[in-house]
């Protein structure tokens, strides 16, 4: 994939990094152009975010103003030069967003999670030069969430960024989504010039933990932030708890530490050089520990065959477990962090330990079978 760069998008566009902010939806003109004015007096997006047509989980809830709404947002860019951004679910979204003027479409996890849905989206955005935007799916799976970019690639579309807001719980969590940071951060790795810009609202689910969520992104490297804000947050009719009030946004912003790379200076780019050595020597040192400590697994099983002992002795895990926290708690090693670690190094040992056992057994050679000749 060949993608465009962001700040190549708009001839005069403010992208380091992207921010995008508005409300969830357009509810009425005085809340979509009070909601603007406010931004542009305390900090300016570069692009004013609304969405006209909502495709919520549940019927009944309030599903956007629909084409009504296009005229406040062409408005808003005439009167604070926001570009504007909307959310397009079906064909007619993108149409009435190309008559409507607006700048950046974006689609949302519900259709991206649904490649026929990308498919007929594609369809009408063939020929056309505008940026899209492309939400993770619902599920933490990144080749769905690859296919919609590459669907929409397909179509003619090279001004595109990937948009992470998370992945939908099975469980309570502390966050409405589940962050699951390895995933953009692979996205990243597999698509090196594909932007990914953080929707920590939606990640977040309430207000107060938008910042911290923003601040993970912008030390991740991400490309830009979309953050819901609306001039009155608690009479919202979606996404009331999380969307911000324009004076708590502009102090997020404020606040913001963003992490410049400073690739070019040779000083900095040695040091972080030496460092990584010392990581590369000390991985390639723990992949030898652990092909050792398996050969012992496969000995471990072999024995535990021949003496007809089962493979799992709790009392020897639990001892591991303990021992093993304890030492790294003191070495300040983080305790869930090395549980975690144990659990996965033990799972495979238990595996390799049952490979053997079984392999021994075809061949007769286990205790117990007839055939037990030493
Ligand atoms: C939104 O941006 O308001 C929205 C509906 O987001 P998502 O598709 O990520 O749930
Ligand atoms: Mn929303």
């Amino acid at each position: 994939m060949k993608i465009i760069p962001i700040k190549n998008w708009f001839g005069d566009f403010e992208s380091d990094p992207l921010i995008i902010a508005g409300p969830c939806s357009a509810e009425s003109e005085e809340q979509v152009m009070e909601t603007a004015a406010l931004l542009k007096a305390t900090y300016p997006p570069a692009v004013f975010r609304s969405g006209l047509w909502k495709p919520r989980t549940r019927p009944g809830s309030f599903n956007g103003i629909g084409h009504k709404g296009m005229r406040w947002l062409r408005k808003v860019k005439e009167e604070f030069g926001f570009r504007i951004a909307v959310e397009a679910a079906i064909p007619k979204h993108i149409e009435e967003c190309l008559k409507g003027d607006v700048d950046i479409i974006w689609i949302g996890a519900r259709t991206s999670s649904n490649p026929y849905s990308i498919e007929e989206i594609a369809a009408v955005l063939k020929g056309v030069d505008i940026p899209v935007l492309v939400k993770n799916p619902l599920t933490p799976d990144i080749d769905l969430w690859i296919g919609a970019i590459e669907r929409i690639y397909s179509a003619g579309i090279n001004k595109i960024a990937a948009v992470h807001r998370g992945f939908s719980p099975f469980e309570r969590t502390v966050y409405r989504n589940m962050p699951k940071w390895e995933i953009p951060i692979e996205l990243r790795r597999r698509y090196r010039d594909l932007p990914v810009i953080c929707d920590p609202s939606h990640i977040s689910g309430d207000a107060s933990l938008v910042p911290e969520v923003a601040q993970r992104a912008m030390d991740l490297n991400m490309s830009g932030l979309m953050i819901e804000v609306h001039y009155n947050p608690s009479e919202a009719l979606s996404d009331s708890r999380q969307q911000l009030k324009p004076d708590a946004y502009s102090d997020l912003m404020n606040n913001l530490i963003i992490r410049k790379a400073r690739l070019d200076d040779p000083v900095i780019m040695d040091y972080l050089e030496e460092l990584r050595d010392q990581v590369d020597s000390i991985d390639h040192q723990l992949i030898e520990l652990l092909s050792r400590r398996m050969e012992l697994s496969d000995l471990i099983g072999e024995h535990k065959c021949k003496n007809n002992m089962a493979v799992l002795q709790m009392e020897r895990w639990l001892e591991i477990l303990k021992t093993r926290i304890s030492q790294a708690r003191k070495m300040k090693v983080g305790p869930n962090f090395t549980e975690n670690f144990l659990k996965l190094v033990h799972e495979e040992s238990i595996r390799r330990q049952t490979e053997v056992m079984g392999k021994l057994r075809n061949k007769g050679k286990c205790s117990g079978d007839d055939s037990v000749d030493n």
